[in-house]
């Protein structure tokens, strides 16, 4: 182990050795970035509150949207040279993407850990072919146990379908099956133990996430940010709780006392994880981004279809992880809302 460089005044951020890659993605903080997540699309056939406005997204033209060509081009150049082990696909909604079993096949060719978030409604008729593709396993979204509440957050009456789409996501064997919550103060907060409760019933890991400034419009106020703090005093009110290690991943874990399997949290706002952050971003339209956060973007399209070498890519991809930040500055007066929502970035 060596030491790197400090992320923070009076911290120290331990740095990782490097994978035996040509050009692993060290940041100047020490992070090696290894988790990719991208987006196939910023369409969605949800409308969730939190997430984005009921009217007025303007969706990409379908030509600036990178193809699946496109998609393993970068993908496969991230994982041989530049270290990437892991890579999440997302949106907008994954699953509206036509054809994504066949993305899924090329990125699954890959060594990685491959994965997806969903919001779920259509799983039960695409769960078999993305399992077959070669995905591993699906976080689905969903914030409301109760049909009239599920419609109104999402603006879409199919609470039935993301059920029965996290059945079948069980049957088609893309487990671990993590169902991810955001909490909303006076939306949903007085569910969080019938969500906790869901989870031990179902055997699924659910993982409450804190609202974060990414709606898109005006809506995020942080007094509706319910924290980790309650969250875990409420579920542990009910279900007694112990703290298990949080690793690299950023849910902080929870072990059920009585055994019956965890919880997580998601503390972005109240606890972030920004010195750990492993993770790079690539929005439907081909820009990196370091963090969700960002205001700035890499763009690695225009080097794609500029007929870019691997090595041109890969000094775009390396300008964008070298210039990240140390972490982002919610709650500070220096924050800064960045003008794309969760759905366009890719969340
Ligand atoms: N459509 C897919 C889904 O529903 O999971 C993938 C995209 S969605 C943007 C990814 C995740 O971001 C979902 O779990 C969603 O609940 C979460 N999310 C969206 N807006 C958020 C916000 N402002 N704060 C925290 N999480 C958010």
């Amino acid at each position: 182990m060596v030491e790197g460089s400090a992320s923070y005044p009076g911290q120290i951020m331990v740095r990782e050795p490097t994978a035996e890659v040509p050009r692993p993605l060290v940041d100047s903080y020490g992070r090696v970035h290894r988790d990719l997540r991208i987006s196939v699309t910023d369409r969605c056939n949800f409308r969730c509150t939190y997430c984005m406005p009921e009217e007025g997204m303007t969706w990409l033209p379908k030509g600036e949207v990178l193809t699946f060509e496109e998609l393993e081009r970068i993908a496969r150049l991230m994982v041989e040279r530049h270290g990437v082990r892991s890579i999440r696909l997302t949106g907008g909604e994954p699953t509206v993407r036509a054809h994504l079993p066949v993305l899924v096949a090329k990125l699954a060719a890959l060594p990685v850990d491959l994965s997806l978030t969903t919001n779920g409604a259509t799983l039960r008729s695409v769960a078999p072919a993305l399992a077959d593709a070669g995905l591993r396993r699906v976080n689905v979204s969903l914030d409301s146990l109760r049909p009239e509440r599920f419609a109104q957050l999402t603006r879409r009456d199919q609470l039935d379908d993301v059920l029965d789409g996290i059945d079948a996501a069980v049957e088609a064997g893309l487990t671990p099956v993590k169902v991810n919550v955001v909490v909303v103060r006076g939306v949903n907060d007085d569910e969080i133990v019938d969500l906790a409760r869901f989870g031990r019933d179902v055997g699924v890991t659910v993982r409450f996430i804190e609202w974060m400034p990414l709606d898109g419009g005006d809506a995020w106020t942080n007094e509706q940010v319910v924290t980790q703090a309650e969250i875990v005093e409420r579920i542990g009110a009910i279900f007694p709780l112990e703290a298990m290690h949080r690793g690299s991943e950023p849910a902080e874990r929870f072990r059920y006392q009585d055994g019956g399997g965890e919880v997580g949290v998601i503390p972005s706002v109240t606890r972030p994880f920004c010195e750990q952050c492993d993770r790079i971003r690539l929005t439907a339209d081909g820009q990196l981004r370091s963090c969700l956060f960002s205001l700035e973007d890499h763009d690695l399209r225009t080097v794609l279809r500029s007929g870019g070498t691997d090595d041109a890519l890969s000094t775009a991809i390396e300008a964008c992880v070298g210039a990240k930040w140390a972490g982002h500055a919610i709650n500070q007066v220096q924050f800064v809302k960045p003008r794309r929502s969760m759905s366009q970035i890719g969340g």
